[in-house]
């Protein structure tokens, strides 16, 4: 078959998807990237055509929609909404994360629930897909009430989840505070001690190196992605995006490898600092972020470096770009401008940074491009293996979970090569797609049209 007529197929496939879902415009474009990868290898193995597997995983098994009512600090009654997209369950229960953002809607749920499908079979554990939050802003907000919504949140969600079920995690704005929450008001509206979250302390059956999962887990993909081409991260500048969870130990990651990371940004702008951020001035940031909840223009005035107010660190000159922040934050012209400026590597911490022109960019100046669903798997990899001690009811030591870690992105990058390998290029969408696939794939087909 043609390109052309390939093209048509997607064209046809992606119609009907935004009829259904109309709107839903991170929904769309995720599902699309899927399909170019998808959709001439499903002409290939028609089993999947005629069982309509593509078809089915796009829609979800369920998506779960409530109201959070809950009274602020002065007394005012507030009112969120809260979600959860139980996606997939083919290869086990629904994981993934909460995101809490004033910009979370259906669409972005969805899209971050559909990718979740692919990058948990690609941890190669047993992970179905699911994600969910709420449009709730803890900035700004004090612990109390972060906790008085946290509360009435899982009062509703604790119906539909359990650690057979439905397993959530964190993402953005649910970090180790929310999660205690959560997990506090499951456990007392239960009766049971359970490993129902992900994040957990570690003193109530939290894994070691889940809060460092994520950041670690895009290092070593970029790593292992370099070691394609006889080099690795020792050296190099590295331009790092957001500084929240992926991107504070992204940065302790690199810097142990002997990289430098040169940038870090938050909604409001970015910081360069040309020295690069060692451990003592990160130890800083980790402090602003997570205990004084502060700005990371707090930094330049601390450190005397440049602060870009609205800008992100894209024209910074740079070999490694990772965006760790969120959705669409690289476009097509800081794609060119990443490259002009010879960057070669791009490790997605967060989920679909690049838009699908940048992405365009990089696959064709073929440069070594490690896509979210990829080269952030390491967070949900580590949260199996939260499951796998709770179950066992023991802990795994530091070095044992960071090899298994370390274990999973090798496998995980050698599925993308075994899938994505065109000619001397390896083209990791094309091998993250379908190795994703495949695994989900055939248990649906196993068990028939449910
Ligand atoms: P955090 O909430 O800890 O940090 C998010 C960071 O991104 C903050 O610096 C935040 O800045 C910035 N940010 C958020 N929204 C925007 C925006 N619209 N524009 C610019 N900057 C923004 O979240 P995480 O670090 O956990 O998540 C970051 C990314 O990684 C997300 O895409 C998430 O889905 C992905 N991810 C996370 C995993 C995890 O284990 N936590 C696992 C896999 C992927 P500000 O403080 O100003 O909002």
């Amino acid at each position: 078959m043609s390109n052309n007529a390939y093209d048509k197929l997607v064209q046809d496939f992606m119609a009907k998807i935004k009829a259904k879902n109309p709107g839903e415009v991170e929904f769309h474009q995720a599902v699309e990237e899927v399909a170019e990868s998808l959709i001439p290898y499903i002409e290939e193995n028609p089993q999947y055509k005629e069982a309509k597997i593509l078809e089915r995983i796009a829609e979800p098994e369920r998506i779960i929609l409530f109201r959070v009512p809950w009274v602020d600090d002065k007394g005012e009654v507030q009112i969120n909404k809260g979600y959860r997209i139980e996606m997939n369950s083919a290869i086990g229960p629904y994981k993934g994360g909460l995101r809490f953002h004033p910009t979370v809607n259906l669409g972005i749920l969805k899209f971050l629930a559909f990718e979740q499908v692919f990058k948990n079979s690609l941890t190669t554990l047993p992970m179905g897909g699911g994600k969910g939050g709420s449009d709730f802003d803890p900035k700004g907000k004090s612990d109390n009430e972060v906790m008085r919504f946290c509360q009435s949140f899982m009062t509703e969600l604790s119906k539909h989840i359990g650690p057979n079920t439905d397993v959530p995690a964190g993402d953005i704005g649910v970090g180790g505070r929310e999660i205690g929450f959560l997990f506090g008001q499951y456990k007392r509206l239960r009766n049971e001690f359970t490993g129902v979250l992900t994040g957990k302390g570690r003193e109530w059956g939290g894994s070691l190196i889940r809060p460092e999962a994520t950041g670690y887990g895009a290092t070593y993909f970029a790593e292992e992605m370099l070691k394609t081409r006889g080099e690795s991260i020792k050296g190099k500048t590295v331009a790092i995006s957001g500084s929240g969870n992926v991107a504070q130990f992204a940065t302790q990651k690199v810097t142990e490898l002997g990289g430098k990371v040169v940038t870090l940004s938050d909604s409001s702008g970015y910081i360069y600092d040309p020295d690069g951020i060692d451990e003592e001035k990160l130890a800083y940031v980790m402090h602003l972020k997570n205990v004084k909840r502060g700005r990371i223009r707090e930094y330049a005035e601390k450190y005397g470096v440049e602060y870009f107010e609205g800008k992100r660190p894209w024209s910074v000159k740079v070999d490694v770009a990772m965006p760790n922040a969120t959705q669409n934050e690289i476009n097509k012209e800081d794609a060119e401008t990443l490259i002009k400026n010879g960057c070669y590597v791009v490790s997605e911490g967060a989920n679909m940074p690049s838009t699908p022109e940048a992405v365009e960019v990089y696959l064709d100046k073929k440069i070594l491009y490690g896509p979210g669903k990829a080269a952030n798997a390491g967070g949900v990899a580590v949260s199996g293996l939260e499951m796998s001690q709770n179950s066992l009811r023991l802990s795994w030591t530091r070095e044992e979970v960071d090899e298994k870690l370390q274990r999973i992105m090798k496998d995980i990058h050698a599925q993308c090569e075994k899938f994505g390998k065109e000619g001397d290029y390896i083209n990791y969408v094309k091998g993250a797609n379908i190795g994703g696939f495949v695994k989900v794939a055939d248990a649906m087909l196993a068990q028939g049209i449910v």
